[in-house]
């Protein structure tokens, strides 16, 4: 990638998405990662991208920041941050001046002229009016499939893919229990409307950067006019249905799990006692940040669901499996089923890892096509049809959207191993699961 630094260096009005902390060589952490994908993405060798602030990564730091006129001190701080944060979310703002082509200003982001054009798609190429802002993407894609995905990327990404492709829709769907966003994205405008939502499980947060890699993907070809996967064809996809997405259902927990417990939580003392005493969590916490497993909160056989918890020895908030004190206890469920009641979806994926195995019945409630669909579905991804046994039967999402619309609903468990599954099988689960999302928009 090629950006020349006259073109750059013209600070305008960023929304600060999140409060960043100085990195500095030695730290680590979720936000280290992040960085270090960005930098490989504009071609810094970085050496792995471990979330560990060693001597590769302050080199990379330094050679940015000289590249970009800054004090080469390898620390990002105050006045890194915002150039990198251009990168992070995946676009620059620049204001046209005297002479600008948009050819002119693609050749020197090292962009196209398309997606300048479909960032900002009230301008007339032919007349750029001078100091008129634009929204400029980068030459490389948004959602990052190498990195923990934490809330903090989440968020940026999605302002980077609405920024690209302002056709998205955004919205807030609720909030968790310690005040994160629980955003919604909608691609489409059909009456058929369908539904995806991932990582009710924090372990399981995988699946949110499976939809929001979709989402980029879908974005990308509609704009251009192209088909995805086995031959669909967006553009049909866009006027028949219109495709929800709650990508990260339980962003507290995602986050303990990927950055630890902070002093400053709210919940820390308690968050140890309900971990039986442990203050790591990153291999065990599929519960929100109440110690509620949200899968399992839903008012679908939920009083059985209550009571499969003594036999598991589980006696009050904790790692897994634990329902809450009533059905919709914890406004992350709560939102996702009103989310639900304020639509009319056709058909619902709750997306979560792993088993690669489709679930798609509950106590025979499910609608005769609800198998027929789901067999295509086994087809397309390559994951077995099943029909869940014992306490994973009950109170989740799925469970309750087929006992109250007796419409097809599915749980897609994505990957093989143990929970949290590494990142490096993000491609062949992506892989699978391309087609399958496709079909079910307009199955
Ligand atoms: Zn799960």
């Amino acid at each position: 990638m090629h950006i020349s630094e006259h073109i750059m260096g013209i600070r305008l009005n960023f929304n600060e998405v999140i409060a960043l902390r100085t990195l500095a060589y030695g730290m680590s952490g979720t936000d280290i990662m992040e960085i270090q994908a960005m930098l490989r993405k504009i071609n810094y060798n970085i050496g792995p991208i471990d979330g560990v602030f060693g001597a590769q990564t302050r080199s990379a730091v330094q050679r940015f920041q000289r590249r970009f006129g800054l004090t080469p001190d390898g620390i990002i701080g105050p006045a890194t941050w915002p150039v990198m944060e251009r990168f992070l979310l995946g676009y620059d703002l620049y204001a046209v001046r005297s002479g600008n082509t948009v050819y002119g200003i693609a050749q020197a982001y090292g962009t196209s002229v398309q997606a300048i054009l479909t960032a900002n798609p009230d301008i007339d190429p032919n007349r750029l009016s001078v100091g008129r802002q634009l929204i400029i993407p980068y030459g490389f894609p948004v959602v990052d499939t190498n990195i923990s995905y934490t809330y903090e990327v989440f968020q940026r990404d999605v302002q980077g893919l609405k920024a690209r492709y302002p056709f998205i829709e955004t919205g807030l769907a609720g909030q968790s229990v310690l005040g994160k966003d629980l955003t919604y994205l909608r691609l489409g405008t059909g009456s058929n409307e369908v539904f995806y939502n991932a990582s009710h499980h924090a372990l399981e947060w995988i699946t949110t950067p499976v939809l929001m890699k979709f989402i980029e993907d879908f974005a990308f070809s509609y704009s251009r006019g192209q088909s995805l996967g086995s031959g669909y064809n967006p553009a049909d996809i866009w006027q028949r249905s219109s495709l929800y997405f709650i990508p990260m259902v339980n962003p507290d927990g995602i986050n303990l799990v990927l950055d630890g417990l902070s002093p400053d939580n709210p919940y820390y003392s308690r968050l140890i006692e309900w971990n039986g005493g442990s203050s790591n969590f990153s291999t065990v916490w599929q519960a929100n940040i109440q110690g509620v497993d949200l899968n399992h909160n839903y008012n679908a056989a939920w009083e059985q669901s209550k009571q499969a918890e003594e036999q598991l020895g589980i006696t009050g908030p904790g790692p897994t499996r634990y329902s809450g004190t009533a059905p919709e206890s914890e406004p992350e469920s709560r939102a996702v089923a009103d989310f639900t009641r304020n639509h009319d979806f056709r058909l619902v994926m709750a997306y979560h890892s792993q088993g690669e195995v489709i679930y798609w019945d509950f106590m025979n409630l499910a609608p005769p096509e609800g198998r027929s669909i789901g067999e295509e579905f086994s087809r397309e991804s390559g994951y077995l049809l099943d029909i869940a046994e014992g306490v994973a039967s009950y109170a989740g999402y799925k469970d309750w959207f087929i006992q109250d619309w007796r419409r097809p609903g599915y749980t897609i468990e994505v990957g093989r191993g143990r929970n949290p599954l590494p990142i490096s099988q993000f491609n062949s689960i992506y892989a699978r699961n391309l087609n399958m999302l496709l079909l079910s928009s307009i199955i």
